[in-house]
Order: structure tokens, then sequence, then C-alpha cells
């Protein structure tokens, strides 16, 4: 049985005091020992979050880092920063990174390979527009995004990573896929994974599908057997996310 795991991606809200007011908030309402829970927060948000969040069931991750080791790469964070805080997980990918920022599949597979190097868990996300779903081309989109953001990863680190399969026209507007829809490409994720591995491989890792969800939708959506969790946008800011986390109970 593959243990759950929920994440929050806060994107560019919440100063520092916001962080740590909305941390102790969600605080009580997140506890629940059958679930990894993470906040991934803004970088400034990393270090006064984790102070709020001491001694409860909360990660804080973040939301980007860069797949060099350091030097000439202003604005930028690197993965010795995160760790150097105690940082286990990090986004990687996302879809408004590669749209107003100009992720590509090749600097995913970067950054994954340095997050591993480093023992963080990288988020790493995939998904399709809503062009590439009407053209009936989801599956074999999702599958070369998946393909090269494991290049040269490991049978045993691809274990230590999560999925989150995110159809980019479900985040931010409301529209969740369906029960089926998220099912569906989720599998066909870990159908993925075991011809680049194994059985062995496809039956750890975790992938969590991502895109409006809600405390209405979650319990049928992580009821489904490929589906290990959530990356969840909007309603992580909210009390909402305790009933997301808690859907099981
Ligand atoms: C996201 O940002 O990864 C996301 C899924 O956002 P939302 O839940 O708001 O759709």
């Amino acid at each position: 049985m593959r243990r759950k795991i929920i994440a929050g991606n806060w994107k560019m809200n919440m100063t520092p005091s916001q962080a740590v007011a909305l941390v102790n908030e969600l605080k009580p309402l997140v506890a629940n020992e059958e679930v990894d829970v993470v906040f991934c927060v803004p970088a400034i948000d990393i270090i006064p979050a984790m102070e709020a969040a001491k001694g409860s069931n909360i990660n804080i991750g973040a939301e980007n880092m860069h797949f060099e080791e350091s030097g000439a790469y202003t604005g930028e964070i690197s993965a010795s920063m995160l760790t150097d805080v105690g940082v286990k997980y990090v986004v990687i990918g996302h879809s408004e990174r590669r749209e107003y920022f100009g992720e590509t599949d090749e600097t995913v597979n970067k950054k994954v390979l340095k997050a591993l190097e480093h023992n963080i868990t990288p988020i790493i996300c995939c998904g399709e527009t809503l062009t590439q779903r009407e053209q009936g081309i989801t599956i074999d989109f999702v599958r070369q995004q998946i393909k090269v953001a494991f290049l040269n990863v490991t049978a045993e680190q691809a274990k230590n990573t999560v999925i989150a399969y995110e159809p980019i026209w479900a985040i931010g507007t409301g529209k969740v896929a369906t029960t089926e829809q998220a099912e569906e490409v989720c599998a066909a994720i870990r159908e993925c994974i075991r011809e680049i591995y194994d059985t062995d491989t496809a039956e750890a890792i975790r992938i969590q599908y991502g895109g409006s969800v809600s405390a209405a939708s979650a319990p049928e959506l992580f009821a489904q057997p490929n589906i290990d969790g959530g990356l969840v946008g909007g309603a992580s800011l909210k009390p909402d996310f305790g009933k997301i986390v808690n859907y099981n109970k």
C-alpha cells in the first residue's frame, strides 16, 4: 500500500507573516497520521513557515529550484540552500513554470537529477493542454514528458519521486477532471514507469492528481487505485485544505 501524499502549492501568495498565520491556522486542521502533508511555499516563506510548523505533521517544501549547484544565476535558489534549512520536497516543472518561465522537459530532467542528488523528493508535474486532450493525444504527450523527466534517474531514485498529473485545463479553473479521466492518465503514467523500470518501481512511485481539487472532489479522486493523493493550489490556502487532507475521515 502506497502512503498518500497531499501537497499544497501556494504559488506567489502569502508574505512571510501571512505564511506564519496560515500555517498556525491550518496546523490543527491538517493533522492526519495516515497521510504525508506538504506545504510548498514561496522561497522567502520557507524558514518562517518551518518554524511555525514545528511539532506538527506539516513538511515545508519549495516551489522550484535551479539545476546547477551554485554560481551566476541571479535570483535562483539551489538544492543545497534548500537542504541546508531542511527542505525535503520541491515542485519541479509546474505548468506555470513551463508557460511563464521557459521550463522544458529537459530542464525538468536536470532539476529532478539535482534534487535527487541532494536527497530532496521532486514532485514532478506533467499534464496536457485542453487542445491536446481534444486532439486525443493526452497519454502520448504525458508519456513523453515522463520519459524525458526520468532520463538517467535510477530505479532506486525513481521510487523516491512523486509525480503530479495536472491537466493544465483544470488548474485554477474550477474544472476538475472526472475521476475516470484522472485515473486513466495516472494509470498510464504508472504503466510508463513500469516500462522504463520494472513493476517494483511502478508500484512504489506515488502519483498525485492536481487541478481544482476541493473537499468535495478529493474523496473519490483519492480512492482511485492509481491516485496516491493530490497537488492542490487554490484550496491549499484555505481551511478547506484540512478537509482535503482528511478526505478519508
Ligand atoms: C496547482 O497549482 O498545482 C493546482 C492544481 O492549482 P488548483 O488546485 O488551484 O487548480
